[in-house]
C-alpha cells in the first residue's frame, strides 16, 4: 500500500483538487495525505495570535476573510446544490469553532485548536467532493491514531495498532484520505507535528503500515541541488541517501519537513518527491543507496546564534565539553554546529527559548560571546575521509565571504560553513556557480 502526500498548493485550489485524481490510482489501495489548502494555516497562526493578543475583533476580521475565501473555494469545488450544501455545512461548521474559542480562556490548547482546522477542512472538502462525482473513499480521522508522547516524539507502533483496524474495517475500500499535520499529543489535546508537517505524516503513516513507498506531491520537480527560491538555474536531483536527504531537510531544504525522513528510513520505505503540476517528471528518489563522488546539493537555515566559550581551563583538561554540553542538555536546546579549538569552543542553536539562562550558567566556565542573525550553509554529498578535493573547492568558491565557523568530517556527507545571514545570498549563489 502506498502513502501519497499532497501539500498545500496541490490542493491550493478547486482546480488542483479536481486534479488530484489524474495522480491518484484508484485501481491501487492507498492512503492520501493532505495538507491544509495554501495559505490557510498561515491564516490560522495569524488567528491565534490575534486571540493571544487579546485582539478579538482582529481575529473575528481574520475569520471572516478566510471563510470568504472557502465560501468561494466551494462554490467553484462543488457542481451540485445537494453537495454545495454540505459544502457550506462543513464550512460553517469549522468557521464556528474558530469562532466560539474567543468566548474561553486563551491558552495554548486552544491555538492548537485552531492550528488543526485546515487539515481538517481540506480533507472534509475533498471527502465531499469525491461523493459528488461517485469516487468512493474513506475519510480516516488522524487524530484517532497519529500519537506524539511527553517528548513530542511520534509513537510509531501507537500508529500501527490504531491505524490497521480502521483500515482493514473497509475491506472493499481503495481509497483512503487522512489529515497531515495534526496529531494528539500525551495529554489526548490537540497538537500539530509543526509547520510542514504534513509530510512528516505520511513518513509516519508509512512506517506504521510499513508502505511500499511513500509520495510526497508538491510544486517543484523533487529535490533541487539549490534553494530554487534564491539561486536562479537550480535542478532537480534524480537520487539520494536518506542520511543526505535528511541533512539537506533539516538545514533548510524547505521541500521537506525536516525529520520526515527517519520514519521512513528506520522502515526502508523508498520515499519519492514529486510534482503535482509536472506529474511526469522523475522528481527525486529518496533511498538506502548514495551516489558516489558527488557533490549533490546545497541548503542554508536561517535564525541560527553562535555561541562562543573561551576559557583557559579548557586547556588540557577533561570533562569541559560535557559540563558545557549538560548546559544545553538541562535547557533542552539542540546544538547544530560545533567547533573547538584548546581554549575555545563555538556552537550554534536555533531555538533562543532559553538563551539567557543558557548564557547566565556557561559565563560560569569563561568568556562567553553570541552572534545573532547567522546562517548555517550545508554542502551535501559523498565526501568521505578518504576523499580528497571537495574542502578546497567549497572554500575557494566563499574565499572572498568572512566564514564564522566550518565543519567537515562530521559525517561522510556534510560540509557546513557559518556565515552572517547578510551573506547567505552571496554564498549559495557563488558555491552554486563554482560546484555546479
Ligand atoms: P508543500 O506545500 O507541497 O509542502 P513546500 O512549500 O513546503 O510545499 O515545499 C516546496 C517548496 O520548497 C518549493 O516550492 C521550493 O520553493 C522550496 N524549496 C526550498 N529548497 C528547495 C530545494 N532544495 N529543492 C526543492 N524545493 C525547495
Ligand atoms: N498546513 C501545515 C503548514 O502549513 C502543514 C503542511 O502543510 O505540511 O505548516
Ligand atoms: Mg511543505
Amino acid at each position: 500500500m502506498k502513502v501519497l502526500k499532497f501539500g498545500g498548493t496541490s490542493v491550493g485550489s478547486p482546480e488542483r483538487m479536481k486534479n488530484l485524481l489524474d495522480i491518484i490510482n484508484l485501481a491501487e489501495r492507498q492512503i492520501v495525505v493532505l495538507s491544509a489548502v495554501s495559505g490557510t494555516t498561515n491564516s490560522l497562526v495569524e488567528i491565534g495570535q490575534a486571540y493571544i493578543a487579546g485582539d478579538k475583533p482582529k481575529a473575528a476580521a481574520l475569520i471572516g476573510v478566510l471563510k470568504d475565501k472557502y465560501a468561494v473555494f466551494i462554490k467553484e469545488l462543488f457542481a451540485k446544490p445537494e453537495y454545495l450544501q454540505q459544502g457550506q455545512q462543513v464550512i460553517d461548521y469549522h468557521f464556528a469553532l474558530l469562532s466560539t474559542l474567543a468566548n474561553d480562556l486563551f491558552t495554548s490548547i486552544e491555538e492548537k485548536i485552531i492550528l488543526a482546522q485546515g487539515e481538517l477542512l481540506s480533507t472534509t472538502l475533498y471527502h465531499v467532493y469525491l461523493k459528488e462525482i461517485g469516487v468512493p473513499s474513506v475519510l480516516l480521522p488522524a487524530l484517532d491514531f497519529m500519537k506524539i508522547d511527553e517528548d513530542n516524539e511520534p509513537i510509531v507502533d501507537y500508529i500501527t495498532t490504531h491505524i490497521t483496524p480502521l483500515l482493514e474495517a473497509h475491506p472493499g475500500h481503495n481509497l483512503f484520505i487522512t489529515q497531515g499535520y495534526i496529531c494528539r499529543n500525551s495529554f489526548g489535546e490537540i497538537d500539530n507535528l509543526r509547520r510542514g508537517g504534513s509530510d512528516y505524516t505520511a513518513s509516519l503513516i508509512g512506517a506504521g503500515i510499513r508502505s511500499e513507498e511513500v509520495q510526497i506531491w508538491t510544486d517543484i520537480d523533487g529535490m533541487h541541488n539549490n534553494d530554487p527560491r534564491i539561486v536562479k538555474g537550480t535542478k532537480p536531483i534524480a537520487q539520494l541517501s536518506f542520511d543526505e536527504a535528511a541533512e539537506l531537510a533539516y538545514f533548510g531544504a524547505k521541500i521537506l519537513h525536516p525529520q520526515s525522513v527517519f520514519p521512513a528510513q528506520k522502515y526502508k520505505i523508498p520515499v519519492r518527491l514529486l510534482n503535482t503540476m509536472d506529474p511526469k517528471a522523475q522528481g527525486t528518489l529518496i533511498t538506502n543507496t548514495s551516489e558516489k563522488d558527488q557533490i549533490k546539493s546545497i541548503a542554508a537555515k536561517d535564525g541560527i546564534t553562535a555561541i562562543k566559550i573561551q576559557s583557559s581551563r579548557m586547556l588540557l583538561a577533561h570533562g569541559f565539553l560535557r559540563r558545557v554540553f549538560e548546559v544545553f542538555e538541562r535547557y533542552r536546546t539542540s546544538i547544530d554546529m560545533i567547533t573547538t579549538s584548546e581554549v575555545a569552543v563555538s556552537l550554534t542553536i536555533d531555538d533562543t527559548t532559553y538563551l539567557d539562562d543558557i548564557l547566565a550558567e556557561l559565563s560560569a566556565f569563561g568568556t562567553v560571546e553570541t552572534d545573532i542573525d547567522q546562517t548555517i550553509i550545508c554542502v551535501v554529498g559523498d565526501f568521505g575521509a578518504e576523499k580528497h578535493g571537495y574542502a578546497v573547492r567549497v572554500l575557494e568558491a566563499v574565499k572572498h565571504v568572512p566564514l564564522r565557523m566550518i565543519s567537515y568530517g562530521g559525517s561522510d556527507h556534510n560540509l557546513s560553513l557559518l556565515v552572517q545571514t547578510t551573506d547567505k545570498t552571496e554564498v549559495l549563489r557563488s558555491l552554486h556557480n563554482r560546484l555546479f
